[in-house]
């Protein structure tokens, strides 16, 4: 467990006990909202292109610093603002700041770069979202084609049913869409021909397993192939090591993220370059 804890994670979990009850987030949340959301930020992660080494994109991860309780991680709190109905607030700290940043890389590179951006379910099914994130657009000036908006499977058929109409949406205005955690949980095959997802994100418990019993070189092969063989590029994450990304090397992935390329990082941090 020990050799788990890194960095990254300490800072997040500094000053939050286990004992943290969704109460306590939930009265934490209201005080961020009556302060304008301000101690939320967002920090950006590099993808790396696996031919150039290059990295083409960053993923935005939303961070909370609490001023009582220090890092708080998204997994706890993301959950409560939906059913505290400020996820919407929450997203558009996102989709304003990302798609700045986007922007501004995109102003000093010749290729082009994309920024994505993680959608919770709850923010699908919100009414006019697609027309929301537009505006955001619009008024950032972002290339829609520079975004890529990152799902999960939902277990609900009914969610299922009404997200295909939003990103079915959102693929017509020129956004890119990816089905994030790959290979975990449902994940069926079926959802990949179903919706038009330009890329799926092969989920980071696949390469944790590296050096174990479990892992299944051929299954990768086997993900890679189908994938590309629908036209949908493969991005893999969770890469935390030299002899990860060697043993990928080998493999036809389009794209690599993880610690070992970079941990995510505030705006002002953000590099880029060949890794
Ligand atoms: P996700 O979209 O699957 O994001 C990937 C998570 O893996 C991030 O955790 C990232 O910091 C972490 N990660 C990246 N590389 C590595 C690695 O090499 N090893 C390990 N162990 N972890 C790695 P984070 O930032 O805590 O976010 C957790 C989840 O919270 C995200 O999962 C996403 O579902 C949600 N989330 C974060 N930001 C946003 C946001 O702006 N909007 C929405 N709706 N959800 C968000
Ligand atoms: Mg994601
Ligand atoms: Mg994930």
């Amino acid at each position: 467990i020990i050799k788990d804890i890194t960095e990254e994670k300490l800072s997040r979990f500094e000053g939050v006990t286990i004992d943290d009850s969704k109460k306590e987030i939930e009265e934490l949340l209201r005080k961020a909202e009556a302060k304008e959301y301000i101690e939320f930020d967002v920090y950006y992660q590099p993808i790396v292109e696996s031919g150039t080494k290059k990295v083409i994109a960053a993923e935005s991860l939303l961070r909370w610093k609490n001023p009582e309780k220090g890092f708080i991680n998204p997994v706890e709190f993301i959950s409560v603002s939906e059913y505290l109905g400020m996820i919407g607030a929450l997203g558009d700290v996102v989709f304003r700041e990302a798609f700045t940043m986007c922007r501004t890389i995109n102003k000093h590179i010749d290729s082009e770069f994309k920024m994505h951006i993680n959608l919770s379910t709850i923010q699908l099914t919100q009414p006019d979202i697609v027309e929301h994130i537009c505006k955001f657009a619009r008024e950032t000036r972002v290339k829609k084609s520079n975004i890529v908006f990152e799902v999960k499977e939902s277990l609900a058929i009914e969610d299922m049913r009404v997200m295909q109409k939003v990103l079915i949406k959102l693929k017509q205005q020129g956004f890119f869409l990816l089905l994030d955690d790959f290979g975990i949980g449902k994940s069926s095959l079926g959802t990949l021909t179903e919706l038009p997802f330009d890329y799926i994100k092969i989920d980071k418990s696949f390469m944790k397993a590296y050096e174990t019993e479990q892992f299944n070189p051929n299954l990768l092969t086997a993900i890679v192939d189908l994938a590309h063989s629908l036209k949908i590029k493969v991005i893999i994450s969770g890469i935390e090591t030299k002899q990860q990304k060697e043993f990928l090397l080998m493999s036809d992935i389009d794209e690599y993220q993880g610690y070992y390329f970079g941990y995510p990082v505030e705006k002002d941090k953000f590099t880029f370059g060949e890794c």
